[in-house]
C-alpha cells in the first residue's frame, strides 16, 4: 500500500507525503487514533518508505524492499506489540534500544514499529526515552497508541505526533470494496454503515455477522424500562470489551430506537422486535431516547474512555 491509497485524514496524509517528498521524516513518529482509524496501515507505509530503494518517490510499492515490507518479512523492520505479553516491557525495550544501534542489513534504515504503546509502563517508557534523546543514525521509530496522552510528556515532546480519525461511512465503504472485491457490495455498504465508518469494526462485523452486537443492543434496550439501574449497567458494561464492538452496538441501538419510534407512530413496516420493544416505553420517552442515543453514538467517535462511557451511557439512558 502506498500513501495515495490511504483513505481519509487528508490533511495528515498530505503533510506526511510532503515530508516524504522532501526526505524530511523525523526519526520518531507517534500515531494516535482509535481502533480502525488506520494507525497500522500508516505505520506500515512509513516503514516501507524508510526501507524503499527506489530513486524517485518513496515508497514505490514495487521494489524488492517494499514487497518484503508489505509481506512483513523485511529484516530491517522490527515489530513489537504492547498488547502481547513481554513485547514492550522494560527488557524488551532495552533490547530494542541495543538493536537500534546495529547497522541495517539490507537498506538504508532500520525501522521499529511499536504498537499499543499505551501498554508500556513508565519504567519501560523511560528506558525508551534514552534512545530518543540520542537517536542513532538511520533509524525510524513508529509508535502507535489510542491516545498520545498515555505516553510520558518527555516521549511526546521527542516524537512527531500525527492524529488519525476514523474515515466517513463512504470512505470506509471504498476501502472495504478494495479489501474484499469478492464480497457482495450491499453487504460491504451495510458493514460500513453499521460500524459508523470504522474500518476495523466493519471488518469484524463482516467476520462475525454482527449477531452479538445486535443482541447486546436489544438487551440494553430491554433493560431501560426496568426498575433497577443495575440491570442496565450490567448491559451497558458489555460494550467495554472492545471499541469496535461498542461502536457497532451503538449503531444498532440507534437503528433500534429509530425503528421503535416509527412503530409508536403507527408505521407498519417495522421488525417484530421493534414492535415489541416500542410497547415498553411511552412515545414521548421513545422520542427523547432516540435523540439521546444519537448523541451517545456520536460521542463514541471521539477518543473516550470506554469504562467511563458505559457508566455515562447507563445514566443518560435511565433518564429517558
Ligand atoms: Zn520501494
Amino acid at each position: 500500500m502506498v500513501l495515495s491509497e490511504f483513505v481519509g485524514n487528508e490533511e495528515v496524509i498530505y503533510e506526511i507525503s510532503e515530508t516524504m517528498k522532501n526526505r524530511l521524516l523525523p526519526h520518531a513518529i507517534l500515531i494516535e487514533g482509535v481502533k480502525g482509524s488506520g494507525k497500522r496501515s500508516l505505520a506500515r507505509i512509513l516503514a516501507q518508505y524508510a526501507v524503499c530503494s527506489a530513486e524517485g518517490d518513496r515508497p514505490c510499492g514495487v521494489c524488492p524492499a517494499c514487497i518484503k515490507a508489505e509481506k512483513g518479512i523485511h529484516p530491517d523492520i522490527v515489530t513489537a506489540d504492547g498488547s502481547k505479553a513481554g513485547e514492550l516491557n522494560i527488557e524488551a525495550v532495552r533490547s530494542i534500544r541495543s538493536a537500534a544501534y546495529i547497522k541495517p542489513n539490507e537498506g538504508e534504515n532500520r525501522v521499529f514499529l511499536m504498537h499499543f504503546c499505551e501498554k508500556m509502563l513508565p519504567a519501560a517508557q523511560n528506558a525508551f526515552l534514552k534512545v530518543l534523546e540520542e537517536p542513532p543514525q538511520n533509524v525510524l521509530f513508529v509508535l502507535t497508541a489510542v491516545s498520545a496522552t498515555s505516553l510520558l510528556q518527555t516521549i511526546r515532546s521527542r516524537t512527531r505526533i500525527y492524529s488519525l480519525y476514523p474515515p466517513s461511512v463512504n470512505e470506509a465503504e471504498t476501502v472495504l470494496k478494495k479489501m474484499f472485491p469478492d464480497k457482495d457490495a450491499s453487504l460491504l455498504s451495510e458493514a460500513a454503515q453499521n460500524s459508523g465508518g470504522n474500518i476495523g469494526a466493519a471488518i469484524e462485523l463482516l467476520n462475525t455477522g454482527g449477531e452479538e452486537e445486535k443482541k447486546t443492543a436489544e438487551a440494553i434496550f430491554r433493560a431501560i424500562p426496568l426498575s433497577t439501574e443495575y440491570a442496565l449497567l450490567t448491559e451497558t458494561f458489555k460494550i467495554t470489551k472492545d471499541r469496535g464492538f461498542a461502536i457497532t452496538v451503538l449503531e444498532r441501538l440507534y437503528e433500534l430506537s429509530a425503528e421503535c419510534l416509527k412503530a409508536s407512530c403507527g408505521a407498519k413496516n417495522v421488525s417484530p422486535i421493534a414492535l415489541e420493544l416500542s410497547k415498553t416505553l411511552s412515545k414521548k420517552r421513545l422520542q427523547a431516547l432516540f435523540f439521546q442515543v444519537q448523541k451517545a453514538r456520536d460521542v463514541l467517535k471521539y477518543n473516550v474512555n470506554l469504562n467511563f462511557y458505559s457508566t455515562w451511557l447507563c445514566s443518560v439512558l435511565r433518564r429517558y
